[in-house]
Formats: C-alpha cells, structure tokens, sequence
C-alpha cells in the first residue's frame, strides 16, 4: 500500500522481538495535529492545547516526547512515522501477556480520531479500509496471528479508553485481522465464577490476577473486554453475556 513518511525522531531501540499489534485513536483535533504532536522532539505544552489539558498548565511546560508506528488520517491516508524495526512510543505504561514494555513487542497504529474528548466521532470508511490493507501487511511481514492485535485499552486498561466502542472490532474480524467470539454457551456461575474469569482474563492477555473478587483490576480489564466485544453495556459487571464471550474467547 501507499505509505508517506513522516519520520519521528522518538524512538529507541526494541528489547524484544515484535509480537503485538496496538491500536490507537489519537484523541486530537486532526490527523495533521496527531502527527506534528508525534513528531515534536521537544514538545511543549502551549503548542498542542486541548480538553486533556488542567488550564493552568504553562505554555513552555514540557510534554512527553511520543510516537507510533502509523498514523491513518482520517482520509485513508497512511503516514509512516517509525520503521517497524525500532521501538516507538506509544503504549506507555502497559502489560501484556504477564509482561511489561508493550512498546518493545509492538507495532502502533495511531488511527486519526477525536475520540471521548471530542464526542466519539465515527471512524470513517476510508480509514477502515487502510487499517485492514496496513494490517494484513503488517501480520504477513511478521508471521503474527489475528489475535495479536490488541487496543490501548487492552494494555493499560485502567489509564486508557482508545480506541473506544466506535472502534469496529468485528469488521476487522470479518477482513481477517482481528479476532471475534462467536458465542457457544454460557459457563455454570459456580462458587469460582470469579476467579475462574480472572483466570481467562489472564490467559487472554489482561494484566488480571485471580484473587476471586472484582478488585478495581478486574474491573478495568472487564470494561476493556467489554468495550471491545461488547459495546453496547460497558459497566465492568461480570454479567452472563460478559462470561459467554469471554469464554468463546479463551
Ligand atoms: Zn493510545
């Protein structure tokens, strides 16, 4: 596919080989905003004002230094910021799998999106399609499995919400790169119901442990594992629907 570089200098080399996909809104204006704020070496606040923003941060307020692998505009376009071979910065504090620094084993694709901030817009079409072509791409050139794609709020699911319930998790399913439960049956709500989810929380990826009541932890990886698979009730209750699904998934 048709890539623009519009290389970062914010990135460091990878601890470990890729294994992981993320994907991202950015949670800003525009896409040309996202990618000057992705290439900044030395970003301030003054320079990228937003809803994220306390009012009383100083303009000359340094920012944290970011990056992704991609951006997709909201066009289709698709920039390249990172060669995949470097470690970009995107994830932040994160887990995966029972590891920490995401970033190292991930691909990220920041999708151009105003995202909670700026009333969950739509994503459009044209971007749909160029996160699906990027995709494929990306898991032929890394011998990855569909399920190795995972959102921002799958890695740090008690910081973050993106790419958020618009995000359409079943059409990439349906295009081959993501993962979708078709639901079988719903598991008996014994005694261990609790822990026995934490332990498929787990298993699936969630930085979860089983200690057998719904801690704020297994809350937050819940409302993760809901807002991707079932976005219609994200409340973090680990309601029979909630128990199906995951159980088709692990
Ligand atoms: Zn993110």
């Amino acid at each position: 596919m048709k890539v623009i570089d519009r290389l970062s200098p914010n990135y460091d080399a990878r601890t470990r080989p890729i294994d992981l996909v993320v994907l991202h809104y950015t949670g800003m204006q525009s896409a040309q905003i996202a990618l000057a704020r992705l290439t900044d070496p030395a970003p301030l606040a003054g320079k990228y004002p937003g809803p994220w923003q306390n009012e009383d941060v100083a303009p000359d307020a340094p920012l944290g230094k970011v990056s992704a692998h991609y951006v997709v505009g909201e066009d289709g376009a698709v920039y390249r910021l990172v060669a995949e071979e470097h470690r970009a910065w995107h994830a932040g504090a994160s887990s995966w799998d029972g590891e920490g620094d995401v970033n190292s084993r991930a691909i990220g694709i920041e999708i151009a999106n105003g995202g909670h901030d700026f009333g969950l817009p739509e994503f459009t079409d044209a971007q749909i399609e160029a996160v699906i072509t990027l995709l494929g791409e990306i898991l032929d050139r890394w011998s990855l499995k569909p399920a190795r794609v995972v959102g921002h709020s799958d890695v740090a699911p008690e910081r973050k919400l993106d790419p958020g319930e618009k995000f359409p998790w079943r059409r990439l399913a349906e295009a081959g790169v993501s993962i979708w439960p078709e639901i079988i049956e719903t598991p008996p709500r014994d005694e261990e119901y609790v822990a026995h989810a934490q332990q498929q929380l787990a298993a699936f990826g969630y930085d979860v442990r089983a200690t057998g009541f719904a801690d704020a932890e297994t809350k937050a990886a819940l409302m993760a594992f809901q807002r991707r698979f079932r976005p219609g009730q994200i409340d973090g209750v680990l309601d029979d629907e909630t128990r199906a699904l995951l159980a088709a998934l692990t």
